[in-house]
């Protein structure tokens, strides 16, 4: 039986009688007339007929003016649309054309004829239309969809995330998102191409695609939802997993999807393993909104890194946790910088000849109002990833250099104070200007002053690094090379470097003089930096045999627990032209 398609006749009922009608209807035609220009627009809107015959002539407007509006109407551009002239009127068929008719009918006609060529024509259109779908459709799949795996991208990920989080709000359900991250892969691509690499790549998509599949727990067979995995960018595939009851599911699915991976890859004749890591934030118990659920899922990935790759884990309450103390240490750090909760202890540094303080290290300390004194290494890596090191070690700079003056002008001489700076104020461009306004401000003479830093900072840009040496060195300031020896020096560097001491790391101290290995080291330490004619520092030392031993060696200066633990400022004082005896 044929399919009964509507269509609309829009004209006046005289030229719209009775018997034609029929004949429409007869051919398979749900015929619906109206007899006026608005009625027709408002039966266009109502019941989206298929098809459209309009009389050029109607008694409130004329054809062309109610195609014009049809096209304004939500769908109307997609009804086709034929235009009905009488013979006497045919000037404007031309006109009817230009405006997009679908086609034009010259009455009277034969009905019965007429109607197979509607057929025809509605044929036409509706293969156009999908066509036309077709077109959107792949337009729709190129911008989101990667065009190496053919699997939904970032963009399209996001957006059928943010509609899952809507859903599950609504309906109470969790969701699992699996931030997989390939291990290595930039091997595999370094090693044998990136033809090879996105072969890689597409082998990992299919593989997950199946094992996906094969649970009956993902989205992807529940909902029909197809979009479950994507590529989210160069090797991380991101995974949804909704309406899941608990984690235990969710592990469930992530183990299935490392096993997947656990076949050799064959490329090019070549077995190749592949594994990958990853980590997993569960909505709403890890956070409601997509941002916040990618980044504790790529935490938690993070973590399987740390701990050898290729495995699994959760953004568990001891992520959780390790975040909130980490973020409360940061606004506690916030208020003891603006609260005067930070002071300054002072290690002397003991001449190894005459053993008197022949100068100090300012250490930080932060006196907690309910931990009491906390290390500076507790909170120094915090202050460094949250940029606050930079107005304290300002502070710490100012504080010394106020101390060293106060000495001064209380009779204790001019007595050398150094100060550690960390990798980011190194590399802050503010720093020297922030230095040279602190010795202006206090008075203090820059001989006096000196700067620790850590040989790695250092060696992680030698080049600006030596820059930045020569502007201080050009202010007067020393410069020391802090924990030498653990931070591979290039020789090349430094006798090149504008500095003035080496500190002999605490680490090849503790063993001595019983290791033989260390002693070699600090041994040759010690020649090179009076080779290069630097001074040396021997950090750490703690007994007698060390110091007879480095004073063997011809060491400068000795620090360390054998004369004095850093102390405050007043008791400091009492340290500055006493000699030790051990
Ligand atoms: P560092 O510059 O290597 O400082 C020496 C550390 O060794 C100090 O720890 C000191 O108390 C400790 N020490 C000194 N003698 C001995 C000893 O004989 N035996 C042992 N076991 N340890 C000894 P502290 O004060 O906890 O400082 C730790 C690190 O924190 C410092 O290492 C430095 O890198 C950093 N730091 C301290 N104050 C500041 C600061 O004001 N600014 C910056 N950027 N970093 C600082
Ligand atoms: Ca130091
Ligand atoms: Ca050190």
């Amino acid at each position: 039986m044929m399919q009964l398609e509507t269509m609309l006749m829009v004209a006046p009922d005289a030229a719209a009688p009775a018997p034609m009608r029929q004949v429409i209807s007869e051919a398979g035609f749900d015929l619906l007339h109206a007899d006026s220009g608005e009625q027709g627009l408002q039966l266009c809107i109502e019941q989206k007929p298929s098809l459209a015959l309009i009389h050029a002539n109607m008694p409130d407007m004329d054809g062309i003016t109610f195609f014009r509006r049809l096209r304004t109407q939500p769908g109307g551009v997609d009804i086709p649309t034929i235009l009905m002239l009488s013979e006497n009127n045919m000037d404007i068929a031309g006109q009817a054309y230009n405006s997009g008719f679908t086609d034009i009918i010259a009455l009277p006609t034969n009905w019965q004829l007429t109607c197979y060529r509607l057929r025809y024509i509605l044929r036409a259109s509706v293969a156009m239309r999908s066509e036309r779908e077709k077109t959107d459709a792949a337009i729709h799949k190129l911008a989101f969809h990667d065009q190496v795996t053919g699997l939904p991208n970032r963009m399209l990920f996001r957006e059928h995330m943010s509609m899952a989080i809507h859903l599950a709000r609504r309906n109470d359900h969790r969701i699992g998102l699996l931030f997989l991250d390939m291990d290595h892969f930039k091997r595999i691509n370094d090693s044998l191409g990136h033809v090879a690499g996105d072969a890689v790549l597409q082998e990992v998509s299919s593989r997950l695609q199946q094992s996906i599949r094969a649970t009956d727990l993902a989205a992807a067979e529940r909902s029909g939802d197809k979009h479950a995995l994507a590529r989210f960018d160069g090797d991380e595939f991101t995974i949804m997993l909704t309406g899941v009851g608990n984690a235990s599911h969710v592990n469930m699915v992530a183990r299935r999807l490392l096993d997947s991976l656990n076949e050799p890859f064959i490329l090019a004749g070549n077995k190749v393993m592949v594994t990958a890591s990853i980590g997993i934030a569960m909505y709403p118990d890890d956070g409601d909104d997509i941002d916040t659920l990618l980044k504790q899922a790529e935490a938690a990935m993070h973590q399987v890194k740390a701990s050898g790759r290729n495995g699994l884990f959760f953004y568990d309450d001891h992520l959780r946790m390790q975040n909130q103390n980490r973020l409360q240490l940061e606004a506690e750090l916030y208020r003891a910088l603006e609260q005067d909760e930070l002071t300054l202890f002072y290690q002397p540094k003991v001449d190894a000849d005459t053993l008197k303080t022949s100068g100090f290290e300012a250490l930080v300390r932060w006196i907690h109002p309910d931990k009491g004194m906390v290390p500076p290494l507790d909170f120094i890596g915090v202050a460094e990833d949250s940029g606050l090191i930079i107005p304290m070690g300002k502070w710490v700079i100012k504080t010394a250099c106020r101390q060293h003056q106060a000495w001064r002008k209380a009779g204790y001489g001019a007595v050398p104070i150094s100060v550690n700076l960390s990798c980011h104020q190194f590399t802050d461009r503010q720093l020297l200007a922030d230095v040279r306004d602190i010795l202006c401000e206090t008075g203090m003479d820059p001989a006096y002053l000196e700067f620790e830093i850590t040989e790695s900072v250092l060696m992680q840009n030698a080049d600006t690094a030596m820059l930045a040496l020569g502007e201080m060195k050009k202010m007067g300031v020393k410069i020391s090379i802090d924990d030498f020896g653990t931070g591979y020096s290039s020789m090349a560097y430094l006798h090149r470097f504008p500095i003035d001491v080496l500190k002999v790391d605490r680490s090849f101290i503790m063993d001595l003089p019983g290791d033989q290995q260390e002693a070699a080291i600090t041994s040759a330490i010690i020649q090179l930096a009076h080779a290069l004619g630097l001074g040396v520092v021997a950090e750490g030392v703690e007994n007698s045999e060390q110091l007879h031993f480095l004073k063997q060696l011809n060491c400068d200066l000795i620090q360390g627990y054998l004369f004095s633990p850093p102390v405050p400022g007043e008791k400091a004082e009492q340290i500055i032209n006493t000699a030790f005896t051990t």
